[in-house]
């Protein structure tokens, strides 16, 4: 057997260059902290799609200083509108434009995952070129009194006071420190694809998002890019499916067939999806858990919350936990009282988040009401959009 090697010390070992990594590694490194990030993958990408960021994301964004960076490329919606999936008529409308942005301080932003992703990456690695390891994939890591070791499949070892888990939904870190609960298959599959603005009739470019609902169904749908990119995401019940991951290609065909009686332009969009770049996405769910720590090691992100996309706040609740959590590392000294603060302020909301992200798929696959629409929008958007990562008491 290969000797282990006792290479990299580092006060933070952070586990994944995900956007909670680079999220939580950017917060600290701003409180001048020094960080490394162990990536598993060979570079540090994302995949293509887009991301709703609700002002409770840019907020946090905003205090990371990328927001600026982000917002180059991003698209101000005008307004969310829920249409039938049949007739096209619309149930219920929310205005997001300048005077939501007023209302809550910050705006609401659609943009391409590979933007946040990028932004957060090379402010970090501006800050220091050398904190992202790649090819290191955590296999497995010992902890005593004082010290937690990260043990990596290359053989290399890293020492460290603190080790966080920002390792996404399989995530290895919850799987040691917490009994393994296996995610179970919802029975929603989802396709979804980018494509370019004038691929689509002049009606389907502006920028809105418009959500389709209709029997055990719906579509989500917006532009990234400044508004040159539609994205879509179009959810149906599909009895069986068995892998848990974003990029397994599907066919345009396969997707059609599925909405085959839905509204034209839903069908137009599907259609234009370049015939290469057509996934499908079997969606799973966890219940919440009731802690998140042991010892020197936590868990943030997807590994601490998975939630289903429902509610677009899975990037967001990962970019909270991370300025919430650089806070209590500032503002306490041991583990214990760190992680307490951390798990205080953050299992409650994100535990909500998860539960109600299951609602609202309910709430969207069905023709609900106006009043229910409206009322569901209000009540959640208030919650969610108003917490102030930055500034909450920790
Ligand atoms: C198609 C799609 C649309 C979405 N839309 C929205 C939206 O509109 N709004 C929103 O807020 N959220 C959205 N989400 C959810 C959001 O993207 C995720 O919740 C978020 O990316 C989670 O970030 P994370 O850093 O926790 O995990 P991840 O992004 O999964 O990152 C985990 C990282 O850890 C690495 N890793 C894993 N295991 C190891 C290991 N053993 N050793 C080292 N490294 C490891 C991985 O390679 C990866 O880089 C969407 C998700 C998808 C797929």
């Amino acid at each position: 057997m290969k000797k282990l090697q006792n290479i990299y010390k580092s006060k933070y070992i952070i586990i994944g260059a995900g956007i909670g990594g680079l999220s939580l590694a950017l917060a600290l490194q701003k409180l001048n902290k020094k960080v490394l990030i162990f990536e598993k993958a060979p570079e540090v990408k994302e995949v293509g799609a887009g991301v709703m960021l609700t002002p409770n994301a840019t907020r946090s964004l905003d205090y990371l200083g990328v927001l600026k960076e982000i917002e180059k490329d991003a698209t101000l919606p005008k307004r969310t509108v829920v249409r039938h999936y049949k007739t096209g008529q619309e149930m219920s409308t929310t205005d997001l434009g300048n005077g939501f942005t007023k209302r809550y301080g910050h705006p609401y932003y659609d943009v391409h995952r590979v933007n946040i992703h990028s932004s957060l990456y090379n402010s970090v690695k501006r800050n220091d070129p050398d904190c992202i390891k790649v090819n290191h994939e955590l296999i497995d890591f010992d902890q005593s009194e004082n010290v937690v070791t990260a043990k990596f499949k290359n053989n290399l070892v890293a020492e460290g006071d603190f080790l966080i888990g920002c390792d996404g939904i399989h995530s290895l870190v919850r799987k040691i420190i917490k009994a393994s609960d296996n995610p179970h298959y919802t029975g929603n599959l989802a396709w979804r694809g980018l494509m370019p603005i004038e691929s689509l009739p002049f009606h389907q470019r502006g920028p809105e998002i418009t959500i389709w609902i209709g029997p055990k169904k719906h579509v989500v749908e917006y532009t990234v890019k400044s508004g040159k990119i539609k994205n879509y995401v179009a959810i149906s019940n599909v009895k069986d499916w068995h892998e848990e991951g974003w990029t397994v290609r599907s066919s345009v065909h396969q997707a059609l067939t599925e909405f085959n009686d839905w509204h034209e332009d839903v069908r137009n969009i599907i259609s234009a999806t370049p015939h290469n770049e057509c996934y499908k996405w079997g969606l799973f769910d966890r219940n919440p858990l009731s802690s998140w720590s042991e010892n020197r090691v936590t868990i943030l992100g997807d590994a601490a919350h998975p939630m289903l996309p429902f509610m677009a706040q899975g990037a967001a609740m990962s970019i909270e936990d991370a300025v919430v959590l650089s806070r209590c590392f500032l503002q306490y000294e041991y583990p214990k009282e760190i992680f307490e603060s951390y798990e205080a302020e953050r299992i409650e909301r994100t535990a909500w988040c998860q539960l109600q992200s299951r609602e609202a798929g309910q709430l969207f696959q069905k023709i609900s009401s106006r009043e229910d629409l409206d009322s569901d929008r209000a009540q959640r958007g208030r919650i969610l959009y108003e917490y102030d990562a930055p500034r909450v008491k920790v």
